[in-house]
């Protein structure tokens, strides 16, 4: 019974060991293979049984590698030890595998000494590794290097002292082009201009996706020349016209410069300096490069603290609302009014909301601070109600504001609450709002103004003015920037332009308020082209709104 299970047992034992799909083998003292299973037979495109008796070297496709085969079996014959092998095979197809390889010494009554070996074939793991390694260090839309490459790259030229600079890069409102044409045309437009900065790339020097639409280059063993010429460059690709879709699309970018050693010699205080350098060049209107300089440190740092103490500055009760009276150019009477907001930081003294409302828009803060704004100003209209009063106030709210979902209902119920009829509430609003989903804009105005609020257009002629964008909004007011005012009188070309935007105004059936009216010659010049309200230090300084009731009867007396 147990004889003749010997031969199934050994049969059956072939079975198992074919069916296994990594490589069982095992050799003599000598190399010569006294065991392969199907594995290793088709690896290497001969019969298990003729590979026995055969060594490496008969029919390995690679004569060195068959010899470092024969190396390992030796040291593990010799040692007498387990050992762990990865290591690289030749098939019979040619293609070069990666084995993860396990040999065992062994002494058999049979055979004599030898070594078993197992192959797991890692060839699809390695790969999938590698791919995940690459994809660690890259932008997988792009295939640029990502952020995380930047610091690999520095490492060198900055331990050496090298003179490198570090070029912040940021398209210019790129935003614009992934809103109105979707993300699809966004990608493909990142590709192209990824591919312009390889091509335009220097092999010593290095550029990496930092995400979004920012990249950085760093270039190597440079000149103040050299990285002035390059950013031209740079700035001259990215203009190119790029095709898409049947579409010509034109875009540009601003550039910010830090040099290593001068301005620092640490990964984060060169990004830094740069950034604050780029900050500057969009300022600058854009399309420019700006090399770093301590005043734009100082600056950065300042903006750093605004973002920082904002949101603290409404908690603490640090803002203030401050109302500027309007007059009517004809009687003379005062009306309205106008919101504006105050920061008195403990820190830092008085802030202008000049300087801190782009950065809560930024941040997004503007919401918060926003609707303290519209809380305040019902307080105080509601304050001006009970004393009699009858005054109209406006807020200036942001585009983000009106566009947030839910706007107009958070703006029905504060005003309800604090009991002030919609009539004596009006909205302040600049171009920024065509940047974004006009329609939605439109809806939510022509909605309150249906029930009573006046809508102004705030700082015109400073932004993209359309006239498309004047007859679609619900608008009643349009106020004349006051750097247009500011020379009205002195140069001819303010004039013209004053009276243009006048009688565009009445044309479209606008009120016209002319805002930083400071002189009685821009009185005059104002009057005469038909201006309906005045707004500016000649007739009023922002004041409390509680002081309101002291100018009114002051100014009624003169
Ligand atoms: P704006 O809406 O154009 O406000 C008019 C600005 O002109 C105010 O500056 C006002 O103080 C100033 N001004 C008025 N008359 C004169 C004058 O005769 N001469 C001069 N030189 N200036 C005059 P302010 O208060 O510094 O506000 C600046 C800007 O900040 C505002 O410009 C507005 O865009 C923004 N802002 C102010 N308060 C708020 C707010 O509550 N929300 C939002 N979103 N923005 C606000
Ligand atoms: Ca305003
Ligand atoms: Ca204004």
């Amino acid at each position: 019974m147990r004889k003749k299970s010997i031969p199934a047992a050994s049969s059956f034992f072939r079975q198992m060991i074919d069916l296994v799909p990594h490589f069982i083998f095992a050799k003599d003292a000598e190399g010569r293979y006294i065991l392969a299973n199907e594995a290793v037979a088709k690896a290497y495109g001969i019969s298990a049984e003729r590979i026995c008796q055969l060594c490496d070297a008969d029919f390995a496709p690679n004569a060195e590698e068959a010899a470092g085969f024969r190396r390992d079996d030796l040291e593990v014959l010799r040692s007498g030890k387990i050992k762990y092998i990865n290591e690289v095979i030749t098939d019979c197809d040619g293609n070069v595998r990666d084995l993860m390889t396990t040999k065992v010494p062994f002494d058999s009554p049979e055979t004599g000494p030898g070594v078993l070996g197992i192959c797991i074939d890692v060839t699809e793991r390695n790969a999938a590794l590698r791919k995940i390694a690459y994809l660690a260090e890259h932008c997988h839309l792009t295939g640029l290097p990502n952020r995380s490459q930047l610091s690999v790259f520095l490492e060198e030229p900055i331990q050496n002292g090298e003179s490198c600079a570090l070029l912040f890069v940021d398209l210019d409102q790129f935003k614009q082009i992934n809103d109105s044409l979707g993300h699809c045309v966004g990608d493909v437009f990142l590709q192209l201009i990824s591919a312009r900065f390889e091509q335009a790339r220097d092999p010593k020097d290095f550029v990496c996706r930092l995400g979004g639409d920012e990249f950085i280059f760093v270039l190597r063993n440079t000149s103040t020349d050299a990285v002035s010429a390059f950013s031209s460059e740079l700035l001259r690709i990215v203009a190119e016209p790029v095709a898409i879709n049947g579409m010509t699309l034109m875009i540009t970018c601003s550039i910010g410069v830090a040099q290593s050693p001068e301005h620092g010699t640490a990964e984060d205080v060169l990004m830094k300096h740069a950034d604050a350098a780029l900050y500057k060049a969009k300022k600058l209107g854009r399309n420019a490069f700006q090399w770093y300089t301590e005043e734009l440190q100082h600056a950065a740092d300042r903006r750093l603290f605004v973002y920082n103490e904002l949101q603290a500055a409404v908690r603490n009760g640090e803002l203030e609302l401050l109302v500027q009276p309007i007059v009517d150019a004809q009687s003379g009477v005062y009306g309205s009014a106008e919101a504006l907001l105050r920061w008195h930081s403990r820190e830092r003294g008085l802030i202008s909301p000049d300087e801190f409302i782009p950065l809560a828009e930024e941040s997004g803060l503007i919401r918060v601070i926003g609707n303290w704004v519209i809380e305040e100003a019902c307080r105080m209209q509601r304050a001006w109600l009970d004393r009699g009063i009858d005054f109209h106030l406006s807020v200036n709210l942001s585009a983000q504001q009106l566009l947030e979902p839910g706007f107009e209902h958070y703006f029905r119920e504060t005003c309800s609450a604090a009991g002030v009829p919609l009539e004596k509430i009006g909205l302040e609003i600049t171009e920024g709002v065509l940047l974004g989903d006009v329609e939605a804009a439109c809806g939510v105005l022509s909605s309150l103004s249906d029930s009573g609020v006046t809508v102004s257009v705030d700082d015109f002629g400073v932004g993209y003015s359309s006239l498309s964008y004047l007859r679609r909004l619900p608008l009643s007011i349009l106020k004349i920037d006051r750097s247009f005012v500011k020379d009205c009188v002195e140069n001819p070309d303010d004039a013209t332009l004053v009276r243009t935007i006048i009688m565009l105004a009445k044309n479209l059936k606008l009120q016209v308020v002319a805002e930083g009216v400071e002189t009685e010659a821009q009185v005059n010049f104002l009057c005469s082209e038909g201006v309906d309200f005045f707004q500016g230090y000649l007739f009023a300084k922002p004041m409390l709104a509680g002081d309101v009731a002291v100018h009114l009867e002051e100014s009624a007396l003169r």
